[in-house]
């Protein structure tokens, strides 16, 4: 009997894998989604700006750095006023961008030179902290950056941050978390900022923004961000209530990065669109089918269509996400 496989998946943009002893049997012709998740509920974010972006231009285009390409590796000065347990803390979130940025290639110096440290911002400033990234204009290539966090913020820092299970407690910790923030000003120092490699890729390109579907937002005064109203929650968003973890995102924060800088992150894109031969699975360079994505564990779609021969199996545990949470639909 001939079937026509016509399956609509509606995937959650952050839908996790589910555990290998819950996975279904592969089965011929079925394909199974992970459920949706919920949206969590959080309170309104802060109103006043939160984090700032502060861009150093430097003149000319800068190195090209073709022979430094590799995991992202890090130069960290510490300045004096970093406690050791904010250390410890920073630490953590710095090791966490360091595997997702699985190769830099050659848009920023790797090792990538940081200043990490605490100031004053004076009694009236509502920000958390402030990262300076220093760019070449004529290219957008990344020459390093600073990050400072506000003195005057109460921050919890997390003498357990590989372990968040005092956030889903009923009296999570008060105060502003210093992991999220730190992962979150990070996310500016390896690329969340304005330069000519955003404006150049976030359109007119292939995975551009009608497919990437990245939605952000550009307020004068705060820099370079995602749209809270259509990233929920998401890290790189400019503003984050107290008492509030927020992880590093393959989509849309890693995402972006690693669009604009070339970076490999650990997430292959499938785009039927993407031009050329040269479909690596990089965002850079999708896939145009689920075949050429092979065992890829963590992918994203492009939210069209993508065709399948009949009777395709997909098997193993898969995480599948549409950009912006939109639909994928395979069919034949
Ligand atoms: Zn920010």
């Amino acid at each position: 009997m001939t079937r026509l496989l016509s399956i609509i998946l509606l995937a959650a943009a952050h839908a996790a894998a589910q555990p290998a002893d819950k996975l279904p049997r592969p089965t011929t012709g079925l394909i199974t989604p992970i459920p949706a998740q919920a949206v969590p509920t959080t309170p309104p974010p802060p109103t006043a700006p939160q984090c700032q972006v502060i861009m150093r231009p430097l003149p000319g285009r800068g190195p090209e750095n073709p022979g430094d390409a590799g995991q992202l590796t890090w130069n960290v000065t510490w300045d004096a006023s970093v406690s050791a347990a904010q250390r410890a803390v920073i630490q953590f979130a710095l090791d966490e961008w360091r595997n997702i940025v699985l190769d830099t290639t050659n848009r920023i110096p790797n090792p990538y030179p940081i200043t990490i440290q605490f100031t004053d911002f004076g009694a009236t400033s509502t920000l958390l902290a402030l990262t300076s990234v220093s760019y070449f204009v004529a290219s957008g290539n990344l020459s390093g950056a600073t990050m400072s966090f506000n003195t005057r913020t109460s921050f919890y820092v997390d003498a357990t941050p590989g372990d968040d299970s005092e956030f889903s407690s009923p009296t999570p910790p008060a105060g502003t978390d210093l992991l999220t923030v730190a992962r979150h000003e990070l996310g500016h120092a390896v690329g969340f900022t304005q330069t000519a490699r955003i404006d150049a890729w976030l359109s007119n390109g292939i995975f551009d923004a009608a497919r990437l579907n990245i939605g952000t937002d550009t307020t004068t005064g705060v820099g370079f961000h995602t749209s809270p109203s259509i990233h929920p929650n998401e890290l790189m968003n400019p503003s984050i209530g107290p008492s509030t973890r927020r992880p590093i995102s393959l989509y849309p924060s890693a995402a972006l990065v690693a669009r604009a800088f070339e970076y490999r992150i650990p997430m292959s894109f499938i785009d039927p669109n993407s031009p050329g031969s040269l479909l690596t699975g990089t965002v850079n360079q999708p896939y145009q089918t689920i075949a050429q994505a092979a065992s890829a564990p963590i992918l994203l779609f492009a939210p069209t269509t993508h065709h399948v021969p009949l009777n395709t199996i997909v098997s193993g545990s898969r995480t599948w996400s549409a950009a912006r949470g939109g639909s994928i639909i395979v069919a034949p």
